[in-house]
């Protein structure tokens, strides 16, 4: 089975980082790789949780306070609790969004509602500790494979392509699995992913090839499994000495049909590579124009090779 082709990727996200003047200051945060760069590939789903509860714009500043680990959800000035508001609706919206697919969203960093990683927790006594905003919250026990980040980490080059290549992954992962899989199905779908993977981690590309050539892999509790380490392993940092090894594999499989100064050049490139000289950009061409000159349909094919559209130009930078 070929996979079907996904339809446009749809990403939830703060809708304050798309330009919606919903702050509590009345203002907004818009985002200018999200809205122009990222913008032109993906249909945004907009949410701004604390406006959804019915707060007003402008409107008295939250704050998460008490437990790290269970914080709760005040205003501010007068300490009212939306605690319990709040989680009713993020049940219930997180519940709507299932029925939306979404591929990925992004959050707005540092926010009591939205941020996702080390938001303040006010305690009583003593600093503030680092927690988690309440709709994040929920949003990430609700789809725990879903790519999520936050707006200030993807400044960062290896974590924005980490995250976009984890959007577009879990697409084709959803799109296989709408097609609805017969036997052998995933070890095609498996095949064609594998040195994306192996980038990741090594440890998973192997259990994920067993779990694929298992008989009944197409059954839904093993593709169950399947996907939720596939997005596991993708979500593991992939180095530059693991991005160097997989290029190393395919300059082995190459090597047969290149000649010597051929072959020379792409060691060279991946060395350089390796070396922090170029970006992963430069010896990745070179092996998809050999592997295309030389209709290698397997190696070309490799989503490795193509993970995200090349107009974002995300392994320039990494
Ligand atoms: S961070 Fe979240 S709650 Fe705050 S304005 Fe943005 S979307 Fe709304």
């Amino acid at each position: 089975m070929r996979e079907r082709e996904s339809e446009k990727i749809r990403l939830g996200v703060s809708a304050c980082l798309l330009g919606a003047e919903v702050r509590y200051d009345g203002g907004h945060k818009k985002d200018a790789f999200l809205t122009d760069t990222l913008g032109p590939f993906v249909e945004w789903v907009p949410v701004c949780p604390e406006v959804e509860i019915g707060l007003g714009v402008p409107r008295d500043a939250l704050r998460l306070a008490g437990d790290d680990a269970a914080p709760r959800l005040v205003v501010q000035k007068t300490g009212e609790d939306l605690t319990a508001r709040m989680r009713r609706y993020a049940e219930t919206k997180t519940r709507q969004l299932e029925a939306l697919g979404l591929h990925g969203y992004v959050l707005k960093r540092a926010s009591p509602s939205c941020g996702l990683f080390r938001v303040r927790v006010y305690r009583e006594r003593g600093r503030p500790n680092g927690g988690r905003g309440l709709y994040a919250d929920a949003l990430v026990r609700r789809f725990p494979a879903l790519p999520v980040e936050e707006d200030g980490r993807l400044g960062d080059a290896a974590i924005r392509e980490n995250f976009i290549e984890r959007v577009f992954a879990f697409a084709r992962w959803r799109a296989f699995l709408e097609a609805t899989p017969r036997p052998r199905d995933l070890l095609a779908f498996h095949a064609a992913q594998k040195f994306a993977i192996l980038a990741h981690s090594p440890a998973h590309h192997a259990t994920l090839g067993r779990l694929a050539a298992a008989p009944g892999s197409h059954t839904r509790d093993k593709l169950g499994a399947y996907g939720a380490l596939f997005m596991e392993a993708l979500a593991i940092r992939a180095t530059r000495a693991r991005h160097a090894n997989v290029l190393q594999h395919f300059a082995g499989l190459l090597k047969r049909q290149l000649d010597a100064p051929s072959r020379a050049e792409l060691a060279e490139l991946i060395q350089d590579y390796r070396g922090g000289l170029v970006p992963l950009v430069v010896p990745l061409t070179l092996v998809r124009h050999h592997a295309l000159r030389l209709g290698l349909t397997d190696l070309a094919d490799q989503v490795y090779l193509n993970p995200h559209p090349k107009e974002l130009m995300l392994r320039n930078h990494v």
